[in-house]
């Protein structure tokens, strides 16, 4: 009997099991990046942590919006209209960027650095005394900067419009969390989670359980709901309170519509996108911001997006029946959440 008591303690024990967890925190691309690594062992975690970190450092340096870097370097070689040798590190901006460019519609378009600089946002503090003069908005849209102003040839890549400036804020995130999937999985690691400010990405499980992530309330704190991932899947969110200044007592955020040029005011505070791949999501999170409660839906069926939910100003939840399968609701913020499917509209 007693031998019996022992085993069914032990087996419960295993049931319970909490994975042995390494993890890392370090500043980059303006945020936080927390790194966890299950159930790897202490040297290998160490050394795929050590690993990561180099690597966002260098994404980090490379990639700044408006810091000296490759993107910098590249802007300012881009106002000269000449060819110029692509630096190694812009290619996957370059090739992705035209692409999520596309399947959004326009309405992601990494190629409007300049009008996000002149509302402020590439700034560690963000904000303005004034509102742009609406002639220099109006300039930046009759030329239309666009992904698609970037020839490459062969090594050489010149900029064919001077109002083209890369903004990689968007979806270097997602880029990021990708390559770092790659070195984890690099160093023989399984089970992981990554966590940059507003997107996570997991592979693998925790321990016996998936890897669990929760969806920001913008409203009163703590989460909406919680979601399991998948074993090689992650979330983005995008929201209009990330980046914000006070102007004329009304709120200027950093998601700007590329088709007036100004804050987004489509009525979307937030949207989620789960998907496997982070450059996607991140993308298409923005994307969704901008679209709105009306659009949303063409850009969900056109980016391929099933699991999305929308968090709106007037405080109701539209998701997609993917998600409000998936999505534990906390009680705490009881939002009506209306379901729709992008495939039936
Ligand atoms: P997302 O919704 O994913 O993206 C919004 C950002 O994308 C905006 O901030 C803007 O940059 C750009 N954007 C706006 N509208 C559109 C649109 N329609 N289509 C495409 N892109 C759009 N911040 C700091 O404060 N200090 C730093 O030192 C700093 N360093 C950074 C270094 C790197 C390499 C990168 C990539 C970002 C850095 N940032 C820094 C943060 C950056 O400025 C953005 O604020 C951040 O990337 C926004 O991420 P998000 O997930 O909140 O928003
Ligand atoms: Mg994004």
């Amino acid at each position: 009997m007693r031998a019996l008591v022992a085993c069914a303690l032990l087996l419960l024990a295993a049931c319970t099991r909490e994975p042995e967890v390494h993890e890392a925190d370090f500043l980059t691309f303006g945020t936080l990046v927390t790194v966890q690594v299950a159930d790897a062992g202490e040297q290998r975690a160490q050394e795929a942590l050590r690993a990561l970190e180099q690597d966002f450092r260098f994404m980090h340096e490379q990639w700044h919006p408006w810091l000296p870097g490759s993107v910098n370097r590249m802007n300012l070689l881009c106002e000269t209209g000449e060819a110029f040798v692509i630096p190694p590190t812009l290619l996957p901006l370059i090739e992705r960027g035209r692409a999520l460019e596309r399947a959004s519609g326009g309405l992601f378009n990494p190629a409007i650095g300049k009008l996000v600089a002149l509302w402020g946002f590439h700034s560690d503090d963000p904000e303005r005394d004034a509102p742009p003069d609406p002639r220099e908005i109006r300039a930046l849209l009759d030329a239309h900067p666009s992904m698609a102003d970037l020839r490459v040839d062969g090594i050489m890549l010149t900029c064919a419009n001077p109002a083209f400036r890369l903004d990689p804020g968007g979806y270097a995130k997602g880029l990021g969390i990708g390559q770092a999937v790659e070195r984890l999985r690099e160093h023989g690691i399984e089970h992981a989670m990554i966590n940059a400010g507003g997107q996570a990405h997991a592979i693998g499980r925790h321990g016996e359980r998936p890897w669990r992530v929760g969806i920001r309330d913008p409203f009163v704190g703590g989460v909406i709901g919680t979601l399991d991932l998948g074993g090689d899947e992650g979330i983005a969110t995008s929201g209009d309170y990330e980046r914000s200044y006070e102007l004329d007592g009304r709120r200027v955020h950093h998601i700007i519509d590329p088709r007036t040029g100004n804050p987004t005011e489509a009525g979307v505070i937030s949207a989620s996108v789960v998907h496997r791949d982070p450059t996607l999501a991140d993308a298409a999170a923005t994307a969704l911001v901008v679209a709105g409660p009306r659009e949303w839906m063409r850009v969900a069926r056109d980016m391929g997006l099933d699991t999305v939910l929308l968090v709106l100003h007037d405080r109701r939840l539209i998701a997609t029946p993917e998600m409000a399968r998936r999505l534990k609701r906390d009680t705490r913020g009881d939002y009506p959440m209306e379901t729709v499917d992008p495939a039936q509209r």
